[in-house]
């Protein structure tokens, strides 16, 4: 196959993990492009993480408003503009995207606009035609939404990708499903004023959390307004003049301004050309990879949401640098996935690293549970009944911690300080021996002795 260019790598996909991947490596010396289909910065700062926080900022005002009485403040009317924040994201993402392709730029990578496909284990082609031939080749394209189960009328509902810009606010919004990225959008929308119904197949929110966690959010939600609805599904939605009719399996129809479908999302190798060039896929669609994100094509890596193995923008980044480090530094750089601390941005938030109790307990010989619940300061002055919620699950055997969950007012920024005291192998003594921050709620976290509970796995 004859190449318009030659480059050492060529990456597909300038979002998280491709763009670190593609400026350490150039970094590096090496020759690198890079082709972007929609905005440089994929999901996380065009309709991800970036967005959603934006939002989450400006929902979570309705509450200071609120609390505030408590501290003495007459509040006066308040009213919201939804056109105002959708324009202040997208100039927010609009700048963060420019400085995405500013630094490509700067170290030099090669940035083409436009849809590339795999054409050979060395080959890639822009949908203009334009062949590259790479010495290696990065997949780094992410993932979208997956729509399932095809019900009639799904395609009058909407996606996490087209929620940011709504033309006019939803009064009335149904989330379907019970992960992070439902249950943040209903925690935004209440606050800023949506009458939210939240509706999911099984019986718990946020499968894999730890479940005092889930039943501690589960109870916030619906104190904040949402209307949980548990063991449902859609069986199709109808546009009508009063707004969209939908089905639910118990037989009732709701009608709402928008229908969000956030029931999963899949990788994006849909006429990628990977399997022609013999890259094995997972059942799921992600690239099958190795430690070092090697497919089984030697030449072909995949980093990020792509290969499905933590999707999160953090572990993208790491993963992308990992790849330079290992295909240009000279340093051969394998990932470790464990212990990766993250929050769901709710309201509370829920801020976890490392086991859940019910993980330890299926895994470890001893566990032993320490948690609290109680109303933080503001809560107590304020009048709201907002808790705080905090456990650590310790490994009984080793006086180890071995997972830290938070639920409330900052846990997201605890999390990230919690990773770091699991990841070193902190024992329960070492929280113990920590002097406390007071006053904080984060002081409970070093001041908690007694034991909840202590279980013995069965030989
Ligand atoms: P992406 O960032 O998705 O980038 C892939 C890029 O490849 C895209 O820009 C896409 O347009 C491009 N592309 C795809 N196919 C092609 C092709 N054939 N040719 C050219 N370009 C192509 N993570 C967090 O850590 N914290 C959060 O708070 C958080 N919130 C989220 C909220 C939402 C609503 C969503 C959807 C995700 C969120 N995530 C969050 C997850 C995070 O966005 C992803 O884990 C991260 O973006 C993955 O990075 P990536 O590089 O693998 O892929």
């Amino acid at each position: 196959m004859t190449a318009d260019e030659e480059v050492d790598l060529f990456v597909i996909g300038a979002g998280s993990g491709g763009v670190r991947a593609a400026r350490i490596a150039a970094g590096y010396g090496a020759k690198v492009a890079i082709a972007e289909d929609f905005r440089v910065g994929g999901t996380c700062v065009i309709r991800g993480c970036v967005p959603k926080k934006i939002y989450v900022y400006a929902s979570r005002f309705a509450d200071e408003f609120e609390q505030s009485e408590g501290f003495g403040w007459s509040r006066p009317q308040a009213s919201f503009d939804w056109g105002h924040l959708v324009a202040t994201k997208e100039r927010e993402i609009t700048r963060l995207s420019a400085i995405y392709a500013a630094n490509l730029e700067k170290a030099g990578v090669a940035l083409h606009q436009g849809r590339a496909t795999v054409t050979g284990p060395n080959h890639v082609m822009l949908a203009n035609g334009r062949c590259f031939a790479a010495k290696y080749i990065a997949v780094a394209t992410g993932g979208v939404p997956e729509h399932r189960p095809h019900v009639p009328g799904l395609d009058l509902a909407i996606s996490s990708n087209e929620i940011f810009d709504l033309p006019d606010f939803p009064k009335r919004l149904l989330a379907v499903g019970a992960g992070y990225v439902a249950l943040e959008f209903a925690s935004i929308f209440v606050r800023l004023g949506s009458r939210v119904t939240v509706a999911f197949r099984g019986e718990t929110i946020l499968r894999g959390f730890d479940g005092d966690m889930r039943a501690g959010l589960t109870a916030e939600l619906q104190a904040s307004g949402i209307d949980l609805r548990p063991g449902l599904s859609v069986l199709g939605i109808e546009r009508h003049a009063d707004g969209l009719h939908v089905r639910l399996s118990d037989a009732s129809t709701l009608v709402v301004d928008q229908v969000l479908l956030a029931t999963g999302r899949r990788p994006a190798t849909r006429d990628l050309g990977l399997e022609h060039v013999g890259v094995e896929l997972a059942e799921d669609g992600s690239v099958k990879v190795d430690g070092f994100s090697r497919s089984s094509v030697p030449s072909i890596y995949a980093i990020g949401d792509v290969t499905n193995r933590v999707n999160l923008t953090p572990v993208a980044i790491r993963e992308g640098h990992a790849l330079a480090d290992t295909l240009f530094g000279d340093k051969p750089t394998p990932v470790e996935h464990h212990a990766i601390a993250t929050a769901v941005f709710t309201t509370p938030e829920l801020g976890t690293v490392g086991l859940s109790e019910e993980e330890a307990r299926s895994t470890l010989d001893v566990v032993d549970i320490y948690k609290t619940s109680f109303r933080p300061m503001k809560s107590t002055i304020s009048g709201s009944s907002t808790r705080t919620m905090m456990k650590i699950v310790v490994d009984g055997a080793t006086d180890r911690v071995v997972g830290v969950h938070v639920l409330g007012t900052d846990a997201g920024e605890m999390a990230q300080l919690l990773g770091i005291a699991v990841k070193m192998g902190a024992t329960k003594r070492d929280f113990d021996a920590t002097m406390a921050v007071h006053p904080t709620a984060a002081e409970e976290l070093v001041t908690m002795r007694t034991r909840t509970a202590r279980y013995v796995r069965e030989a």
